[in-house]
């Protein structure tokens, strides 16, 4: 390879800029020729390249969110958006793409591998840690500890008032952020959508709470949580316990920004160095990820189709931690 494009894609995450900027500077290290790609595949489709130089990432690896932009193209979901954006990069001189995003954009990377032949690398950049084939998607470990943070928050006040507090964290269909911040603050219960819950589980747990003496409670919910919404989970304790003095709050987008932790960082230098490495050695339609601390390339396809196991032994500590 001599020429590359690097775009962000789907929904952002803390450490997507820090990803940009470990490909950029690795490219420049091997002599080869790196483009941005703004907004996602809208950029491939639209010809919005430009040149990127050491110089071009440099305070980034400290912000949030993308310089690049992300979006979501359904342009490119069709035939046409995907020629249009075949025709521009070969139009450039591109003969290989690093992705960096989640499964939607692996999806749309493995597709457009396998119709045009260019070569694709996938980097995971996600807050949700839905990805297989690393232990961790950057913007996990940074969103983990805002959510963290916000929980800590309403303990405060759930404790002032003998509150109780339904809080939903985002993870799409995922419950790693929902069990690792309620672990670390401390829930009652944890509702995610890779277990089973029932309203008769988590009433047994609230009235545990209470024999145990505790005054206020916190409930961290997945948004993915299959038995309900987060409100109508509100309503059913209420009609189940008229005393208690509920409460509910979304946590939403704030989960997303930030500046990324020391982790993100350190993981997005590794796997956007790695997405380099591994084109110049040849691979393609693999994503790069990190397993054990060993950079591992995993194919596309597999790391779209499967997912990562949540720890049960994290739910049972909690569990037994919480009262
Ligand atoms: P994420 O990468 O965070 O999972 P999305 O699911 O929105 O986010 O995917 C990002 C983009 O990848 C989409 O907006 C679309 O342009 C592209 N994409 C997703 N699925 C496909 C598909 N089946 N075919 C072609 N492109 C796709």
């Amino acid at each position: 390879v001599k020429k590359i494009a690097v775009f962000t894609s789907g929904g952002d995450a803390p450490g997507m800029n820090a990803a940009l900027r470990a490909v950029v500077r690795t490219a420049n290290h091997y002599n080869l020729e790196c483009y941005g790609v703004r907004e996602g595949y809208n950029g491939l489709i639209n010809n919005d390249f430009t040149r990127m130089g050491p110089r071009s990432v440099k305070n980034i690896i400290t912000e949030g969110g993308t310089i690049l932009k992300s979006a979501r193209s359904l342009e490119f979901k069709t035939k046409e958006g995907r020629q249009a954006a075949y025709e521009n990069c070969k139009k450039l001189g591109i003969d290989a793409l690093v992705c960096i995003g989640g499964d939607g954009t692996f999806r749309g990377a493995n597709i457009f591998n396998e119709e045009f032949g260019i070569k694709v690398i996938g980097v995971p950049g996600t807050i949700d840690n839905d990805i297989f084939g690393t232990d961790n998607t950057i913007g996990y470990d940074t969103a983990l500890n805002t959510a963290m943070e916000a929980i800590d928050k309403i303990r405060d006040t759930a404790t002032s008032h003998n509150r109780v507090f339904f809080v939903e964290v985002m993870g799409r269909d995922a419950g790693f952020i929902a069990l690792n911040s309620g672990l670390a603050t401390g829930a009652i219960d944890i509702l995610i959508p890779e277990q089973k819950d029932s309203i008769e589980d988590l009433f047994r747990t609230f009235e545990r709470a209470e024999k145990a003496g505790k005054a206020s409670s916190i409930v961290v919910v997945a948004e993915g949580e299959k038995l309900g919404s987060i409100y109508d989970l509100a309503k059913a304790t209420k009609a189940g316990f008229p005393d208690y003095d509920i409460r509910v709050a979304v946590l939403g987008h704030i989960q997303r920004g930030g500046s990324p932790s020391c982790a993100d960082r350190v993981l997005a230098s590794q796997l956007g160095y790695a997405a380099v490495v591994g084109l110049m050695e040849g691979r393609t339609n693999v994503m790069a990820g990190l397993k054990s601390n060993q950079i591992v390339y995993t194919p596309i396809e597999e790391a779209i189709k499967k997912h990562n196991e949540i720890d049960p032994g994290l739910l049972k500590i909690s569990e037994i931690l919480a009262i």
